[in-house]
């Protein structure tokens, strides 16, 4: 069964062709600039690498481009698009609505559209790509929404709600939703299955760092408190984002600035965090070099990112009464030895202690990096999102 995985952005559309049978991905891409002119770039699993321009004045028009890329020419991997059993679509955000994955319909699409106070930039953009999608696939090809916020629905009252006035949650539903719950959920259940130990009484913490980076507390299986809050800007900093902060500062900077709430937002979101601190680049790999080079602010980042990361297992280990595993994912989880030395460092009194020749072999692979005798496990997961929608809809649609 092939299954067609939709990561869609206000101007890009990226996909993933799966044949599911074998997990191989058969093809992938991104159609770029949509709305603008029109860029896709398409590579199949057997080596073929392409890009090209085409114009996309809307996802519609892309969708069709992926059609074309994936049934002709030196791109094809599929003789015809009825070989697509289904298609599986990332989404932002689901609200309250939506605590596990489903099969799209049409109130499906309508809701994912009214959620678009809660995700202004994904939502309405993702809702126009199933409307694009249906309408170029047909009906008769079933579509399945996975949302980046239904893993974090089992978190109880305590853990998602903040201290403000609740009749805002009542009336903007003002409380904390969690993001990357598709990596999260895929990396914490691939280590239980994995290991195959019983997620009763399993108390794990995932941090997935990336350009964004959340860390999330999964108790028996089930997510109990996450680092990202109503938007994905809370938690720690990260590549452009502040992470959490004292409020007043954004009413003080607003009043001392002159800053509207736009520009306020573009502050905490663009110019912050990496980027903000160091004043030299939002990717982690450029701070690593540059402060063993001597850069004090690129050091002052990479020191602050692992000292949050570090209270945030501390954290969670106390709300969990322990922790059992620690995994690590996403470009900088996966990556940086350096980076999980230091944030391991002096956490031996929760059971947390690497094997240093592990933990710098580098494999792209599950990978357990703790000693042997430590009593919390600690692993290198490789997330794979994309893996997890197509599994979430060939489970959907049978
Ligand atoms: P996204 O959140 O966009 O999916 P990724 O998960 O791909 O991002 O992570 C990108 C981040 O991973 C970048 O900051 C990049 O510098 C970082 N990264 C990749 N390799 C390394 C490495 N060897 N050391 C440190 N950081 C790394």
């Amino acid at each position: 069964m092939k299954v067609l995985v939709i990561n869609a952005g206000s101007s890009s559309l990226k996909y993933q062709l799966i044949d599911m049978d074998n997990e191989n991905v058969l093809a992938k891409g991104n159609c770029e600039r949509i709305g603008v002119d029109g860029l896709i770039t398409h590579k199949t699993g057997s080596g073929v690498k392409m890009q090209y321009e085409t114009p996309f004045p809307t996802h519609k028009e892309a969708f069709m481009e992926v059609v074309h890329v994936l049934t002709e020419g030196e791109g094809k991997v599929i003789d015809d698009v009825k070989e697509i059993s289904a298609v599986g679509h990332r989404v932002l955000h689901g609200s309250e609505k939506y605590k596990v994955s489903t099969v799209i319909t049409d109130e499906v699409i309508d809701d994912i559209d009214s959620f678009r106070d809660l995700g202004p930039l994904h939502n309405p953009p993702q809702a126009a790509a199933m409307r694009a999608c249906r309408s170029v696939f047909g009906p008769e090809t079933p579509m399945v929404a996975v949302f980046d916020t239904s893993f974090h629905q089992t978190m109880p009252e305590k853990a998602y709600m903040y201290g403000t006035p609740y009749e805002y949650y009542e009336k903007y539903h003002i409380r904390k939703y969690g993001f990357h719950g598709t990596s999260h959920r895929f990396v914490s259940q691939h280590y239980i299955e994995m290991r195959g130990i019983d997620p009763k009484g399993s108390k794990i913490v995932v941090c997935h760092l990336g350009n964004g980076s959340s860390i999330t507390a999964v108790r028996d299986g089930a997510c109990i408190d996450t680092s990202m809050g109503f938007t994905p800007l809370d938690g720690i900093i990260m590549g452009t984002r502040s992470g959490a902060v004292d409020p007043s500062v954004v009413t003080f900077l607003m009043n001392k600035e002159g800053l509207t709430p736009d520009q306020m937002s573009d502050i905490m979101n663009k110019k912050s965090g990496f980027l903000g601190i160091s004043g030299l680049s939002s990717d982690a790999r450029d701070l690593v070099s540059a402060s063993h080079e001597g850069h004090a602010r690129a050091k002052l980042a990479c020191d602050i990112v692992r000292y949050q990361i570090k209270k945030y297992i501390g954290s969670y280990a106390a709300a969990m009464g322990g922790i059992t595993a620690l995994l690590f994912t996403g470009g900088i989880g996966e990556n940086s030895d350096e980076l999980r030395t230091e944030v391991c460092e002096g956490l031996e009194f929760i059971g947390i202690r690497l094997d240093e020749n592990e933990n710098r072999h580098k494999t792209g692979e599950d990978h357990k990096i703790s000693a042997a005798d430590a009593s919390c496990e600690v692993w290198v997961i490789p997330t794979n999102e994309e893996l997890a929608i197509a599994k979430d809809t060939v489970a959907l649609i049978g």
